[in-house]
């Protein structure tokens, strides 16, 4: 059984105390882990505020990104080691803004991911539907070329601590969500990918979550999708009342 999750993306927003005030406001009305797990992603300045805000809740403070080295001359990165030492144990990786804005590539992402799963933490990574090509000695597979080069390299039991968000490019930010038949496509696509890539295990256990323009509106179509196990949301969990709303989905 794949435990669903809501996941708010909060990218540059929010200062220190607005994100422990949010925190504050939510925290006791979340359900139980067991049933829906829930996640709140900042920036590197509140997280440990954040953490401390959310002791005793079922909610999980994650980063929204990290570098693949774990200490040394790298200014103005955060190292996965400190973020794991601060209590962090997730982080959102190949995001598409930083993909677009920051121009990180799909082996840089790669070694990102290697590296929060060596330091104890599990990477969320962003993806869209982009196809692909694997050859095998004995087949020729289309698969999500994102997930072929961005997990290349891991072992199966290291893909087994890595979340997967389906987020088309266009539909990010843009009010314009992808209708669940399209969303589903996409995470079922992405969890053939993981099966061939790896085994079936991994592809049946392999949390995917779909990102783009979700809202109070639109969650619970997507959420009653077999392949979709949650959502990453960014413009809708700034609000801790839309937040929630989003939680709450079937309420
Ligand atoms: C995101 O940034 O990951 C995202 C899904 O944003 P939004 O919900 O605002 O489309």
């Amino acid at each position: 059984m794949r435990t669903p999750i809501v996941a708010g993306n909060w990218k540059m927003n929010k200062t220190v105390a607005e994100s422990v005030e949010f925190v504050r406001q939510i925290k006791t009305a979340l359900p139980p882990a067991t049933q829906l797990e829930t996640a709140l992603a900042g920036q590197p300045i509140a997280l440990t505020a954040m953490l401390e805000a959310a002791q005793g809740s079922p909610l999980k403070i994650a980063a929204e990104n990290c570098y693949y080295q774990t200490s040394g001359p790298y200014t103005g990165e955060t190292s996965p080691t400190a973020l794991y030492a601060a209590g962090i144990h997730h982080v959102i990786l190949g995001h598409s803004e930083r993909r677009q804005l920051f121009h990180e590539d799909d082996q840089l992402i790669n070694r990102k991911i290697k590296a929060a799963i060596a330091a104890g933490i599990c990477p969320i990574v962003c993806c869209d539907e982009t196809m692909g090509r694997l050859i095998t000695s004995q087949r020729v597979e289309w698969v999500v070329a994102r997930i072929l080069d961005d997990l290349k390299g891991l072992t199966a039991q290291q893909a087994e601590q890595v979340t997967i968000a389906y987020e088309p490019t266009w539909a990010i930010g843009s009010g314009e969500s992808a209708d669940p038949s399209q969303a589903e496509e996409g995470c079922y696509l992405i969890r053939q990918t993981l099966g061939h890539m790896f085994n079936e295990t991994v592809a049946r256990q392999t949390r995917i979550l779909y990102g783009g323009s979700i809202t109070p509106d639109n969650i619970k179509q997507m959420m009653a999708k077999p392949d979709i196990d949650g959502v990453l949301v960014g413009g809708a969990s700034l609000d801790p009342r839309t937040f929630l709303e989003l939680v709450n989905f079937n309420d």
